[in-house]
């Protein structure tokens, strides 16, 4: 059987903000499958800020994309043919060939996913990779106690609404968090059960985080970086930690994102400042998969989510989510999910 799919090449690298010219869409006839692969037809996309490092040609833990090239990322597909034991048609799997609607996947690059209950998007989300970055780096790289109060940035997105919330029910002393407008301040206090938040939108961050925690705050989850780090590093207690996830705040700038001035006030300040990879943190998937698990279906953890249709919508999406459109986590659905 010959299918053709629709994907999304990156056309050129782009300075600032990726717009249309940074896309071309191509269809393209796949290979046949061979012993072990299957035919998957995506239903949901995952839209995430790393994949914007990944367009500058610059070397990371990861490769940069290839120009001209379809672009790749975490996907949620059904298998509608298969030369797989593992992954018999009809089964749901989680894969990296996102950005597109069809893909030939060998079946050791894909995992089943059973839904238990959930959409199929909470596997790129709360119960996937953003999930295990939260648990991850709030319990083992910041090393997280009960009693801890804590600062979080990029706090109504995908990663940071999951840490406020597990630093909560994990016995946090106070939770904290910033975002872009007065909507998602109030959404982080009236339902996430933040104890404050700030609009760093409305006025710079370092006053406001120093009225916020009077006393210091033990542990600072950093997703922005620039500003936000700066202010941290000015109002974290001493023996503090720092969790280095994600440096939103410089992504479209030329060049890497460089650090703040003040960095000297680690020394002073005894700071641990660590940063991590979710993927290296695979030997706590299971306990976190079981934990977060349960507070979901405790409805413990409020999760939110921002929806975008068909895969026209990617570039539009993953442009949104990087200026803020998004609540929560933000994915493209190519297709209801399977009943
Ligand atoms: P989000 O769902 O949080 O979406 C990105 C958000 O960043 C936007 O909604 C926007 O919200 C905020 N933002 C954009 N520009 C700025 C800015 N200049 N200053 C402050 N906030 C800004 O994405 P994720 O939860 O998926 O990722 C959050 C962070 O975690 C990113 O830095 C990402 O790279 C990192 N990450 C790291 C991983 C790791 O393994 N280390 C894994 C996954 C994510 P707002 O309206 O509030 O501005």
């Amino acid at each position: 059987m010959t299918i053709t799919t629709r994907e999304i090449h990156l056309a050129q690298r782009p300075s600032g903000l990726p717009g249309p010219e940074t896309y071309r869409f191509v269809e393209r006839e796949l290979r046949e499958l061979r012993d072990g692969d299957v035919l998957v037809e995506n239903v949901v996309l995952s839209v995430d800020p790393y994949m914007r490092p990944r367009m500058n040609d610059v070397k990371s833990y990861v490769p940069p994309f290839r120009l001209d090239h379809a672009l790749d990322g975490g996907a949620i597909g059904r298998v509608v043919e298969s030369r797989s034991e593992r992954l018999p048609v009809g089964s749901l799997v989680r894969h990296q060939l996102g950005w597109r609607e069809h893909a030939v996947v060998a079946d050791r690059f894909a995992q089943p996913v059973e839904l238990n209950g959930h959409p199929s998007s909470y596997y790129l989300g709360v119960l996937g990779m953003p999930g295990l970055t939260a648990y991850a780096g709030l319990f083992d790289v910041a090393a997280f106690k009960a009693g801890d109060a804590v600062f979080v940035s990029a706090a109504a997105g995908a990663v940071g609404s999951l840490v406020g919330q597990f630093a909560r029910l994990a016995g946090a002393e106070r939770v904290v968090g910033s975002a872009g407008s007065a909507e998602k301040v109030a959404l982080l206090v009236d339902e996430l059960g933040f104890d404050a938040a700030l609009d760093y939108r409305e006025s710079p961050i370092e006053p406001q985080l120093a009225a916020a925690f009077p006393d210091g705050f033990d542990v600072y989850f950093d997703n922005v970086g620039g500003d936000h780090l700066a202010a941290a590093l000015e109002h974290i207690r001493e023996w503090g930690r720092v969790a280095l996830c994600g440096s939103i705040s410089g992504y479209n700038e030329a060049g890497t994102p460089m650090l703040p001035g003040n960095m000297f006030k680690a020394i002073g300040k005894r700071l641990t400042m660590r940063g991590f990879i979710a993927s290296d943190h695979g030997d706590l998937r299971e306990e976190f998969e079981a934990v977060v698990g349960q507070w979901l279906t405790e409805g413990a953890v409020v999760y939110r989510e921002t929806a975008w249709e068909g895969l026209d919508a990617m570039p539009e999406a993953f442009s949104g989510m990087l200026t803020g459109s998004n609540v929560g986590k933000a994915y493209v659905r190519l297709l209801p999910d399977p009943a």
